[in-house]
């Protein structure tokens, strides 16, 4: 065994430093990134905060706001093709979103996500993206999975996770990834760390990561452990290329949960509440590693993504970064034992 004394961090234990800088206003900063993948070869032009391919998140109602702020939304993996069908006719952009599977083709040929997502790309080829979803990243029958959707789309730009480690980044990239997502534990309804035991922590696997992507001309999306928009800075910050956002979109309007005494359901993807709506899981193993939880109904995304947007523009203008590309490169970072103010947290209105 080995123990790496290495300190690891979140994003609460680090704040962007201010630096003297030339920006006048927040509006001087520019918040798009211009990407050409690796594998795929495409170009994309887009605000790099993904909504995550969750329930209550990965909607297509969440997507017709998004997409107007040029942020992607990763569409569910267990949305039908008549679903599809509706949501394309009725105003969706098709280059905001990303189709999802899931790896169940490994065990069980006629798996309905594959074929959704075969289906939704023959059907839609304006859909560029695609999410290949598990939990962990580290199975070696993963990589040989991202292998064959890459021989099967050559031209589509897949995002692939999740992991947590440099090497496993590489790996993932070499063998047809063009984005891979970092994140095991992090997530606001996860509980893969008390449940398994395992996880690195957030702030400090992106930055490990994101250099390792950077190093084979691959890309990364932190996904999970935002709760603020300044968390979003720092994984900014820490070189994610992108990052992915379940809880903070959860729980508004766009998505489409009923409101039930003023609250609606958010719930992990693999909890007991996911597999009692979608079924069992089609590898055989049992495992709960999330939670569900009704949260307070939010009202419109709109005023989430609005004050997203603001807290990244801010902190762009602190650390005198005039494009969100130029943030990696302006940002230090403090290490900090405690860094919010509590005192009249109690008295919020
Ligand atoms: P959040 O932004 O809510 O902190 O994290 C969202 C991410 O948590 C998702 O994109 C996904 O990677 C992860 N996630 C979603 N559901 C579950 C779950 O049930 N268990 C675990 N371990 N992670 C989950």
């Amino acid at each position: 065994m080995r123990l790496n004394t290495e300190l690891k961090l979140n994003y609460e234990d680090v704040l962007l430093q201010p630096k003297r800088s030339t920006l006048s206003s927040r509006r001087d900063v520019d918040i798009t990134r211009t990407f050409t993948f690796q594998n795929s070869k495409e170009t994309y032009t887009c605000v790099p905060i993904v909504a995550s391919n969750m329930d209550g998140v990965g909607t297509f109602s969440m997507a017709r706001v998004l997409q107007e702020y040029k942020m992607m939304t990763v569409i569910t993996k267990t949305t039908s093709i008549e679903q599809w069908k509706k949501a394309v006719g009725q105003g969706i952009k098709l280059k905001y979103i990303s189709v999802c599977t899931g790896t169940g083709k490994l065990w069980d040929d006629k798996v309905e996500d594959y074929a959704t997502m075969q289906q939704v790309l023959k059907g839609f080829p304006d859909v560029k993206f695609i999410t290949i979803d598990v939990a962990n990243g580290y199975h070696e029958n993963y990589v040989d999975f991202v292998k064959g959707v890459r021989d099967e789309f050559p031209d589509k730009t897949i995002i692939a996770g999740n992991v947590v480690t440099a090497e496993m980044v590489e790996q993932l990239i070499i063998s047809g990834a063009d984005v891979v997502k970092i994140g095991i534990g992090p997530g606001s309804v996860c509980t893969t760390r008390t449940m398994a035991g395992v996880g690195v922590p957030q702030f400090s696997a992106v930055m490990e990561c994101a250099d390792a992507a950077n190093g084979v001309g691959g890309h990364i999306m932190a996904d999970g452990g935002c709760t603020e928009p300044g968390d979003i800075a720092k994984a900014f910050g820490g070189g994610a290329h992108f990052v992915m956002l379940g809880g903070m979109l959860a729980g508004h309007n766009e998505s489409e949960v009923a409101v039930i005494d003023g609250k609606r359901e958010f719930y992990g993807m693999s909890s007991d509440r996911a597999r009692e709506i979608h079924g069992k899981r089609k590898d055989g193993y049992r495992g709960n590693e999330g939670r569900a939880v009704v949260l307070p109904d939010r009202g419109l995304v709109k005023e989430t993504l609005e004050d997203i947007l603001g807290g990244v523009r801010s902190s762009c203008t602190y650390i005198g970064a005039r494009r969100l590309k130029d943030v990696p490169k302006c940002a230090s970072f403090v290490r900090a034992n405690s860094v919010i103010n509590k005192a009249y947290e109690r008295y919020d209105i």
